[in-house]
């Protein structure tokens, strides 16, 4: 009998033990070490952004940005309500009201069309969420933030290495965050980052990562001591966690090929159903430039959903579903309201199941989920 296919298993390209050795071996391994700043720059580097603080996580990559963008109590923020609780959360935390607006059902991102009729004199900032690394359409997004004098906080955990019209995303609004937690397609167990391209967030951002102090300047060589500051929290982590994600940067063209072939391989196995009319598969619009992330297939509804994960479960894959919806949650009840009608939130997150896709998952892994799906009794 085969062994179960893992819904996810983090990546490992067979350096990750030599840095972590290396960290261990300079006897610094809290935070801002080598490996720190030689992630910081390749991602800096790479997408052509000014600054990138590594953050413990892409939660607290939004939580500095909800911070920098000056959130008070009362201020309304508009997000889908098709994300992970940490988009909200963020906001949350500095007394914000969510407003919750619909999604697309092409991408599964928040609708750009429905973005304007939400913004009250309350709004101060939209976050669009970069589902499966598929680009929001920004152009319409900062259109409008410029004619509302909004901030956008893009929540690009999801989307490192994916485009916009040749930008990367997480570098195309004011702030942009990432997630290196194990799931993500480069990962350090636990960790994120924080991007900006505006200077007029460096020093503010450097205090609230450090406690509240000016350690980075005393670093550098630009303090004498470091003393208190400002408010400020612990979002710094370790170089050893920064040495795993090296590994992994180094070798990013390699991982993107790899994940880019799992996706085009799905992608063509399961044509033929779509055609059927049995399954609904990811689009991916021209100005988007993807980094497959994840693949999903939207099925008929709940009920053949349900099915389906137990039915892939007997035959050892895991295939799992996400996001019950923000707006239908105990909490975002609490500190949301969903805007206008919700035509798809509910109805396509109903649909939609993951299929296992990582960067260690084996060719014949692949081949032989692939057979499973096709062979689903109730299509
Ligand atoms: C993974 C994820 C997060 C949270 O990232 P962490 O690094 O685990 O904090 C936030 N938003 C989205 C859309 C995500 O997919």
């Amino acid at each position: 009998m085969r062994e179960v296919i893992d819904f996810n298993r983090a990546p490992l390209t067979g350096k990750e033990a030599e840095y972590i050795n290396r960290a261990m071996a300079n006897g610094k391994i809290c935070g801002d070490g080598p490996f720190t700043k030689e992630c910081s720059r390749w991602i800096c580097q790479r997408y052509h952004v000014a600054h990138t603080l590594l953050t413990t996580s892409c939660t607290h990559a939004l939580e500095m940005a909800a911070y920098l963008a000056d959130i008070r109590p009362g201020d309304e923020v508009i997000m889908p309500s098709y994300t992970f609780c940490s988009t909200a959360d963020a906001f949350v935390l500095r007394g914000a009201k969510i407003v919750f607006v619909d999604i697309r059902p092409d991408t599964m991102n928040i609708d750009e069309k429905r973005i304007e009729d939400a913004v009250t004199e309350k709004t101060k900032a939209i976050v669009p969420v970069h589902y499966a690394g598929v680009a929001c359409a920004m152009d319409e997004i900062l259109a409008l933030a410029e004619k509302y004098h909004l901030k956008v906080i893009e929540d690009a955990a999801q989307g490192m290495n994916a485009y916009y019209k040749g930008r990367a995303l997480g570098t195309i609004g004011d702030l942009g965050c990432y997630s290196f937690h194990e799931t993500k397609n480069f990962a350090m167990g636990e960790g994120g980052a924080l991007l900006f391209q505006s200077g007029e967030y460096l020093e503010r951002a450097e205090i609230l990562r450090e406690k509240g102090t000016d350690r980075s300047k005393y670093f550098r060589g630009q303090v004498d001591k470091y003393t208190w500051q400002d408010f400020g929290s612990s979002y710094l982590p370790s170089d050893l966690n920064a040495a795993y994600l090296y590994a992994q940067l180094e070798i990013a063209d390699k991982i993107q090929e790899k994940r880019r072939r799992l996706w085009e391989n799905y992608h063509q196995a399961f044509a033929r159903l779509e055609e059927e009319g049995a399954v609904r598969r990811p689009v991916v619009p021209d100005c988007a430039q993807h980094n497959a992330h994840m693949y999903y297939l939207k099925l008929k509804d709940l009920k053949t959903r349900t099915e389906f994960i137990s039915y892939m479960r007997e035959h050892g894959v895991m295939a799992v579903f996400h996001y019950v919806p923000l707006h239908s949650s105990n909490a975002g009840r609490k500190f949301g309201r969903f805007h206008g009608e919700d035509i798809y939130t509910t109805k396509e997150s109903e649909r939609l199941v993951r299929l296992p896709m990582f960067y260690n998952l084996g060719e014949d892994e692949a081949e032989y989920i692939i057979d499973t799906v096709l062979k689903f009794p109730n299509w």
